[in-house]
């Protein structure tokens, strides 16, 4: 859904990088391994939250109740 903001099994903080990831590794075409080692995602824990997380906030956001 949204990206944990920080990292389940650790506790760094990850929310703030994952715009940045979005943009360059899965919307770009930069590999997300040279992404995640230039924005210091280094411990195997936080790189899973990134590989592994699907983004549907916007789907859910449009069954938002007013
Ligand atoms: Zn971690």
């Amino acid at each position: 859904m949204i990206i944990p903001v920080r990292c389940p099994s650790c506790g760094r903080v990850l929310g703030d990088k994952w715009e940045d990831f979005k943009e360059r590794a899965q919307d770009g075409e930069e590999d997300p391994k040279e992404v995640m080692d230039d924005l210091g995602v280094e411990s195997y824990c936080c790189r899973t939250v990134f590989l592994t997380h699907v983004d549907l906030l916007e789907d859910v956001a449009e069954y938002k109740k007013t």
